[in-house]
Order: C-alpha cells, then structure tokens, then sequence
C-alpha cells in the first residue's frame, strides 16, 4: 500500500493545516459565476500557480501516482476531447491517476487534472469518466479556483496557521481544487460537462447516474472528508438538476447514436479495481472493500484473483456485520467518524467482538472467506494466496490441522514471502496445539 495522498490529506487536516480554508466554509467561498475568458494572475497568483505546477512532478515522486499506460492514455484522451481550448498561457490540459481509494476528483488551475483510483473502480462506464472529467476542466476553464482564492483571500493572510509540513498557504490552489467549490460553481461546472460531454458524442444520462453511485456509502461514515464529490446533500440535488438539464440537451438526438461504453471501460480498469480493493482494505474501509469485492465477483466469476480478493477483504470485516442497517443517520455515522479517530483499529475490533453478535459476525465472515478461497482454489489449484488466505481464515476458525496443510503449501510455493516469519510462527503454534492434543482449539498468537 503506497503512501496515498488522501492518507498524506488526513494527517495534514489533523495537524490543522487545512483549519483555515475549512473553517471559512462555504459562504466565504466564490460566489456566482467563473470567467471563462483569459485572467490576468496578480503578482502573488503567479507564485502560487507556480506552486500548483510543482504539484504535478512531487505526485510522481512522492509515488502518489497511478501508473498504467493503457489506463492513463484512455483518462488522457478522454479528458482532451473535453478540455476547451485554453484562454491563457498558464493553463495546460493533463490528466493523471492518483493512488488513492477515496471517491474523488479535482483540477488544479493551471489545467492538471486528477481522478482517484477510488472513483475510477466504481464507475460504470466511459460516459460515467467523462462525465466527472467533463465537470473538472471546467473548473480550470472558469478560473474558479483563482477567483476562489480571491474571494476567500483576506482571512486566509490573516488566519492561516503554517505547519510543518508543506501545505502551507502557497497550497491554497490545491486546498481549495480538492475540497470543493461553491454550489455556484460546482453547478456551473455540472452544467456546462454535461453539455460538453453531448458535444463530445457522450450520453448526458450518465452525469445523473455518477452522483447516485458516489451516494453509496458502504461505511456509514459520510461525510468522513466533504469534497464535492462525497458530500451526500449536495450530491442528491445534483441527481435532480442534471436529470432536468438533460431532455434539452437530447432535443434532436438520437439517445442511441451516444456512446455510454460500458464494457469497454470495466475492462480497461479491472486492474485498478483490483487494487482498489487492497487499498480499501489497507485504509480500514473492508465494508467498501467488500463491496468493490462483490461487485468484481459479480462481473467476472471465474477470475480466481477477484474470489481471493473477496475472501480477503471478508477475512477484514473481523467481527463486523457484513451487511450495515440502511439508512445510518448523521448522528451514527458522525459517531463511526469519531471512533475511528478514537481508537486503533484494533481496539474497535475488541470493542465489536466483546458486543452482542460480534462473534457470530466474525464467525459469518471467516466462514464467508473461507469460501470465496476455496472458489478461487476450484478455479486455480495452485494459487499460494488463496492457499495462504484459506489457512489463515481456517486458523481463526480452529481448523488447526486443515489450516495447516494449507499454509505449508503457501510456503512452498512462495518460499521466500514477505510475510513468511508470520506464516512460520503460526505455524508453530499449530504444532503446538496439534502435540497438546487439542487441534479444535487453536487460536493464533496476537499479531
Ligand atoms: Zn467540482
């Protein structure tokens, strides 16, 4: 799990370095329109475009990026075929991958133009891309982050907090792309994609269908960070306006002639799903992980890798209840947010399996895990993984013996694991049990 930026956004957001812009909210935010003619920069914008710039060459250094030739030059070729001309010398269309699981999107005002991982494993199709695509240059195109930062800029001077680290105030540029606009302004930009993306010989329909599919939230916990494109309210008015903005931009087409390219595009990112879903895992997201999971399973069964990935984001779910009551209410998930704050993943762990059902919860998922291992097993006998992950959920099960057949054959085929001291040691504590007598009694030594 490389080091993502959104993990890099949270601890600079708990050092309160983002305190200043956040607490300014929306209201202190641009108002009314962009200007998508040429703007001139004043003499400290130019210093912070500059800065902006530097963006695009540390993503890249500092590993943030998602690097995938085939998906990158679609993501690129998509977003050109939406870009407008540029109006000045500093803006530059370009569009890259971040590594990171959370849903979002965002352009930078120098014309950088960045899609997490996480938002592109959970589209449909190549309508769905441009749309978000489609919305973000916009956002350079109208100036909206310069004109932002002009609005906001006399409380910014006088209340910004430097910190530590480098997102000080010559990342207002950033701040302000990641977190979001004005409504104004993210509604301009909804509009103006969604006749852009007709233009480009998209279907409309599908910018509507984006905001219901970010509207999932598996976790319970929205809004955990609010960007325009995680923020629930937001998100089911943006449903209704882009669903009455489109019979007019239909009126003389043919709906059919418009491409939605659904196929294609879950096969272009089946990769990056797949290491969405690790990613998910790795954040301490194994609800939206099984989710991602699930829906990979469902659209390709005969992968062996999408079941070991599904056992093993199930073998995550530990003591949680696989499926969430519906409809949490802010409250619940505000609560969820605070615990996670609050306490080590572990600790949450202990506190659902000392709860009412948390160990028929756990014992659901192992035995759930346990299954999807032996399906991707049934399709590739010799695949170490899933031997690996069956004898480590049949461990947590008490199967001793059984787990540990299956372990050894991980060790074999992948002698020189990264994980092997781990496997080795609850190996051991196998033979231990095994000599005691006592095979249906092991549990594993703690992490
Ligand atoms: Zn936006």
């Amino acid at each position: 799990m490389p080091c993502t930026w959104s993990a890099l956004r949270r601890a600079a957001a708990a050092a309160g370095l983002f305190a200043v812009v956040v607490a300014t909210g929306p209201a202190a935010r641009a108002e009314g329109q962009g200007d998508y003619g040429p703007v001139e920069l004043r003499e400290r914008e130019a210093g912070l475009m500059k800065t902006a710039n530097e963006y695009e060459e540390l993503f890249l250094r500092r590993g943030f990026r998602y690097t995938e030739p085939e998906l990158e030059e679609a993501v690129s070729r998509i977003g050109a075929s939406l870009a407008p001309a540029p109006t000045d010398a500093y803006i530059r269309y370009r569009f890259h991958i971040l590594r990171d699981p959370e849903v979002n999107a965002f352009a930078l005002p120098d014309g950088q133009v960045y899609v997490n991982t996480g938002l592109l494993a959970l589209l449909d199709n190549e309508a769905q891309l441009a749309a978000v695509l489609a919305h973000e240059v916009h956002h350079t195109a109208g100036h909206h982050a310069i004109l932002a930062y002009r609005s906001v800029r006399r409380k910014i001077v006088t209340g910004m907090v430097l910190g530590p680290f480098t997102l000080g105030l010559s990342d207002i540029f950033l701040e302000l792309s990641v977190l979001g606009y004005s409504r104004d302004l993210e509604s301009e930009a909804d509009l103006r994609g969604e006749r852009r993306m007709v233009e480009a010989g998209y279907d409309p329909r599908e910018m509507a269908r984006v905001f219901e599919i970010l509207q999932e939230d598996p976790e319970e916990e929205r809004p955990k960070t609010s960007t325009a494109w995680s923020d629930h309210p937001a998100l089911e008015e943006r449903v209704t306006v882009a669903n009455e903005l489109t019979p007019g931009l239909l009126t003389g087409r043919d709906p059919a002639a418009l491409r939605v390219e659904a196929a294609g595009y879950r096969r272009l990112v089946r990769r990056v799903a797949l290491a969405t879903v690790g990613d998910l895992a790795a954040s301490d997201y194994p609800l939206s992980a099984v989710a991602l999971a699930k829906r990979l399973v469902k659209e390709d069964a005969s992968d062996p890798m999408r079941q070991l990935l599904l056992g093993d984001a199930l073998r995550d779910l530990g003591a949680r209840p696989e499926t969430v009551p519906a409809a949490a209410t802010n409250r619940a998930k505000k609560k969820n947010v605070k615990a996670r704050a609050r306490m080590t993943r572990e600790e949450r762990e202990q506190e659902r399996l000392a709860a009412p059902g948390g160990k028929e919860h756990l014992a659901a998922n192992l035995a759930a895990a346990a299954a999807a291992y032996r399906r991707a097993l049934a399709l590739d006998a010799d695949f170490p993984e899933a031997h690996r992950g069956l004898g480590l959920a049949l461990l947590d099960r008490g199967e001793a013996l059984e787990a540990g057949r299956e372990l050894v054959l991980y060790l074999k085929a992948r002698p020189q694991a990264d994980d092997r001291p781990l496997i080795l040691d609850r190996l051991k504590t196998i033979n231990e049990t095994i000599r005691k007598g006592d095979p249906h009694d092991v549990r594993p030594s703690a992490p």
